[in-house]
């Protein structure tokens, strides 16, 4: 053991000391600090040294040229941060909300104020820097326009990465370190995992598209009009949420086809709304009203996607539905019509 003692002390000395006399940038993480603070003080740690030219220390007597705290704070939201400085002070506070958002203020200090972008995982720059080019005084807050964010590249898909801008996206493997993410319970196309034709359609023709006159078996869609179908949909979504308490979104949406239901019940709200998310976002809505009381964390995703693109007449998607519009640019788009659960200002 004394060997290895030894080692650390003459390491910590050397750290807090720093080099050529040259004081250091002192982090201050509290003891209770989560998995995730305690990684975006390592975030911390091993860029300053890069960009500053000078050593990184956690001891808490250390003389510092400037030091900067992490900090949980529980009235900030989860995707919310703050950065505070007061004028020419030497103390810098990160203050987020969790999970995730003390990280969210580190990567928001060395990006957008000292000029850090990740490009791809493997490419970073960190720019040499003065701490004289730290903000002088700083009282921001921040929260992001989406509550989720997601890119969907192969390279956005490693978590070191998305964590680094900020993203916090279902499909990059975000762990505790990180905050976690947004998680999907079920992702997008769900009719068929909802009622599959194969099982129902011989028994229940009734439930599936009908198309020039006819039930469709393959290639087919649900019959948005259906009660049948609703109740069978919400106690589908019901056992989703049962099965992954840990997600936030799941999709009632339709299949990766076209198709859409003509029945006369179907076409009837179809042609009232103009459209056919007009029997869509209906039955979503009353799927999201069915779920809201026992599940308020829950939305209900579908998608605005082929024969669903054009927006219905006179009917807005309720405040816990979010409509995903699949696009070149990803673009996602909520319900602003009554933002119960929106973060964005
Ligand atoms: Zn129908």
């Amino acid at each position: 053991m004394r060997p290895r003692l030894s080692a650390m002390l003459v390491a910590t000395a050397t750290s807090a000391a720093g080099v050529d006399g040259v004081e250091p940038i002192q982090l201050t993480v509290p003891p209770e600090a989560s998995a995730a603070e305690r990684h975006a003080a390592d975030e911390l740690e091993r860029i300053l040294p890069r960009m500053f030219r000078r050593p990184v220390t956690r001891e808490e007597d250390a003389a510092a040229a400037v030091r900067i705290e992490l900090r949980y704070d529980p009235s900030l939201g989860a995707e919310e941060y703050r950065l505070l400085r007061e004028c020419r002070s030497p103390v810098i506070r990160i203050h987020g909300g969790r999970p995730r958002c003390v990280s969210y203020g580190v990567y928001g200090l060395l990006g957008d104020c000292l000029g850090c972008r990740w490009f791809i995982p493997d490419v970073e720059r960190v720019p040499a820097k003065k701490l004289d080019d730290l903000p002088a005084a700083m009282n921001e807050s921040h929260r992001p326009a989406s509550e989720y964010r997601e890119v969907y590249w192969r390279e956005a898909l490693n978590a070191d990465w998305a964590a680094r801008n900020r993203l916090n996206s279902n499909g990059a493997p975000l762990g505790e370190r990180h905050g976690g993410k947004i998680i999907y319970g079920e992702f997008v196309h769900t009719f068929d995992r909802i009622l599959p034709a194969a099982k129902h359609f011989d028994e229940h023709p009734g439930w599936f598209s009908m198309v020039g006159g006819r039930r469709l078996k393959e290639h087919t869609q649900l019959c948005l009009t259906h009660p049948e179908v609703l109740a069978r949909t919400i106690a589908a979504v019901r056992e989703w949420i049962r099965r992954r308490p840990d997600a936030t979104i799941f999709s009632v949406s339709q299949n990766d086809r076209h198709n859409p239901c003509q029945c006369a019940a179907c076409a009837a709200v179809d042609a009232a709304k103009g459209s056919h998310a007009g029997s869509l976002i209906a039955f979503v809505n009353r799927v999201a009203e069915a779920i809201e009381p026992d599940h308020p964390h829950v939305s209900i995703d579908t998608l605005a996607y082929q024969y669903i693109r054009r927006p219905p007449r006179r009917l807005r998607p309720s405040p816990n539905v979010i409509v995903r519009a699949p696009s070149s640019a990803a673009l996602r788009i909520r319900s602003t019509a009554a933002p119960k659960r929106a973060t964005a200002p």
